[in-house]
Parts: structure tokens; sequence; C-alpha cells
């Protein structure tokens, strides 16, 4: 039975990119920590044990145990239906690493706990193999079943470049490389989001996480008519359907706010012209909000019978005071002037038309002027904070964090250059 394969494939990082080349090929790679010779899995960028980034790959013999399990009989995501029942399992491969994986080609009373399974892969599209685990013995194996599903085109399994990007633009410049313009380009359709951009921004908020010089991320809309005007309607016939609505809303949506708010860098919005509905989600996802006074604000979800979905809806309340924020739900109007939005709290700050360009590149060139790790370190603090978890634990953080900071390279030197000109 050949069904297209609709489940999530494989997000590809940088640091994943071999162990997914190589489960095409039909080999399980793990990492070794070559400064401890721990051996990992899943696939990390730094080695937990030690925290050394200079890890490599071992080729793994397959064999494992099981080390515990369950059966799948009953589950709310469709796309897994077909293949119930099916077994969920943590095995502990030959070399010490422990797996989550599928038991496959084997009857769920068959299974046990310390029963020898070894890998077998199966491909899902033309890039991308799963590994899932049978048993060894033979007699326990069934026919290969229907899950063999795949779907035609995943885009590539490679991490995409820069130069890929044709809904966005990514360009790092400025003193020391430190600040990373992504700018949302379509601005012949408001800078609307579609599937190409939620993809692209997705990988730009993951890859400007990896650069180093960077502090500063700078979200802007090509153009001067919007920053964006939401999600691109052109989308919404194919959301009729209930798993793409949801694969929407919790896949694309979700994946591009983590990227935003998990990329370590402090991002500004540079807000001109209409900032509407899921652009204004995407604002909502920033650390500082700067607006031209002509800019134009609102959540027009409502207008259609439903909420902001892409976090909008959870995040106004937590970005300015919550009698206001649920006006700006309940009207839909898309008509809030920025000098409004400032003042029922919602914006960082907001400038005249004449002198945007100016003030807005000064703040973001003095807050790009600071060392990122300090950067970062900040952004981890006060969201854990505002997040409102206990302030003790906020505060452990804090000391922490500074503790790390003041032994960090140059930062002794950079204190006493401040201490000599506070006093002379
Ligand atoms: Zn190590």
């Amino acid at each position: 039975m050949s069904l297209e394969y609709s489940k999530p494939i494989p997000a590809v990082q940088p640091w994943t990119e071999e162990f997914w080349r190589a489960t095409k090929k039909n080999q399980l790679l793990i990492q070794e920590c070559q400064a401890c010779n721990s051996l990992i899995f899943y696939p990390r960028k730094y080695c937990p044990q030690c925290w050394s980034p200079n890890l490599g790959w071992r080729t793994a013999s397959g064999n494992a145990k099981v080390y515990t399990f369950a059966v799948m009989r009953d589950m709310v995501e469709p796309k897994f239906a077909p293949d119930l029942p099916y077994m969920l399992a943590m095995v502990d491969l030959q070399e010490g690493v422990r797996m989550m994986t599928q038991i496959v080609e084997c009857a769920p009373e068959a299974v046990e706990i310390g029963m020898d399974v070894e890998v077998t892969f199966r491909d899902i599209t033309d890039r991308h193999a799963l590994p899932f685990f049978r048993p060894c013995d033979e007699s326990l194996r069934t026919a290969v079943s229907k899950t063999t599903d795949r779907a035609d085109d995943a885009g590539p399994l490679a991490f995409m470049q820069p130069g890929d990007y044709e809904t966005i633009r990514y360009e790092i410049g400025g003193a020391n490389n430190a600040i990373c313009r992504i700018t949302l380009d379509r601005p012949d359709k408001g800078n609307a989001i579609n599937r190409r951009m939620a993809h692209e921004l997705r990988d730009a908020f993951r890859r400007v996480r990896e650069e180093r010089s960077v502090g500063v991320v700078i979200l802007a809309g090509a153009g001067d008519k919007a920053f964006c005007a939401g999600g691109d309607l052109d989308v919404f016939p194919s959301l009729a359907e209930h798993q793409a609505s949801l694969n929407w809303l919790a896949h694309e949506g979700l994946d591009v706010q983590r990227a935003i708010t998990d990329c370590e860098k402090v991002v500004i919005a540079k807000i001109g012209g209409h900032c509407l509905a899921g652009g204004l989600e995407l604002a909502l996802c920033c650390d500082l909000l700067y607006a031209k006074e002509s800019a134009k604000i609102g959540l027009t979800e409502v207008n259609m019978g439903v909420l902001p979905g892409w976090g909008g809806t959870a995040r106004i309340v937590r970005s300015m005071p919550v009698h206001r924020a649920r006006e700006l739900v309940y009207s839909g109007s898309k008509n809030y002037t920025a000098r409004e939005a400032y003042e029922m709290g919602l914006l960082t700050r907001v400038f005249p038309d004449d002198q945007f360009e100016e003030q807005f590149e000064k703040l973001a060139a003095q807050i790009a002027a600071k060392k990122p790790i300090a950067l970062r370190m900040g952004k981890e603090i006060m969201a854990r904070s505002a997040e409102g978890g206990s302030i003790d634990a906020a505060l452990a953080l804090e000391r922490n964090g500074i503790q790390w900071l003041v032994h960090a390279p140059d930062v002794q030197s950079l204190m006493e250059n401040f201490r000599k000109g506070v006093k002379s």
C-alpha cells in the first residue's frame, strides 16, 4: 500500500544532518565526545557530560535490547491511526546509549522487555529514512506491513542556505557583523506569510542562532506598506481540512514562534505600515517592538470567527496590560495607530516617520555593540522571569548567569576599564 507520508518529517539541523544522511544509507550513527569519550544519543552540539563541542561519529552495530515499551492501541493524532496498534519502545544499544523508537515487524504480544532487537530502516521520502527496530529472532517476525507510505517531496535533506530563500532576505552586517537583518520580502503581498515563508523563517532563525558575531536580529518587512499583513489568504483553502489547519498552527506556526523566541539573540521588530494578525503575532515573539508613527496595528482574526493562532491570543496578554489586550483580540480592529498601541502598553517605542530610520538604527547599533553573550544571558533570565515561574528560580538563574559572565573572556578587563573610567 502506498499512502502519502503525511506524518512529521525530521527537521534537519546542522548537527543532525550527518545522522540523517547515514540513516538514508541504512547506517545508525551515534556521537562520541572527543574530549571525554562519552557516547551520545540523540545528536547534540555539545557533549552533555563535559560540554565539549568536539564531537565525532561512530557507526553503531544496530543491536539492542528492549528496555521498555508501550503498545499504542488508540490515540488522537489521526495520521498515525493506520499504524495502530504499534509499539513505542526505548531500546538500549549494545554501545550503551538509549534510543526512543518503534518496534516493527512483530506482533504486540510477542514483544518483551529484554528482547534482542536490531535496527531496520524505512524510507519515508526520497531523502529521508527513519530507524526502527525489529526482533533478531526471525521466528517472531511478521511481514513488513503497511507503513510503506512515502512523501513525494519533502524538500532537501540538507539545511537550506540563505541563497535558497525566496520569500525572505538574510543579511549580516554592521560593526563587527553584529547585526543580522531578516526581511520579509513579499512586498506586493503585504509581506504575508505563506508556507514557504514559514519554512524559511524557521530556518533563518535557527541559522542565526549559530552566528557567533551576531548579537541583534532585526525583523522587518520589505517596502513601506507593511511589516506583515498576516497569513497569506491563499493558505486558507488548504486549511479546510482539520489536519491541515492543525499542522499550520501546531507545526509550522509553533516552530516559527519557537525559532524566534529561542534564537538566543535580541530580536527587534522594525514595524512600519500594516502589522496585522499573524504579522503582529510574529512581532510579539520579538524582544523589542519599535514602530513608525504611521504604522497600523491589530489582531483581525475574530472577524473571520477564529482567533490569533500563532501565539497571539496567548502572548498578547503577557505583552501589555490584560484589559487592554482583550480589546485588541475582541474588537478585531486593524486601525490601532502605533501611538494608541504604545499608550495601551504594547510597543517599546514609537518614532515620527521622518525620524524613524535614524532613531531605530541608532538604538539597534547601541544594543549590537554589547557582548552577544551578555545579551543572550539577559534574554534568558528575563524570559524565565517573565514567564511567571518562582522569583527564587529566576534569581538563582540570574546569580549563576552573571557568575558565568564575569568569567567569560575579556569581561574582567572590561570591568577594570569601567572602574578606571569612573574613578578618573
Ligand atoms: Zn565529553
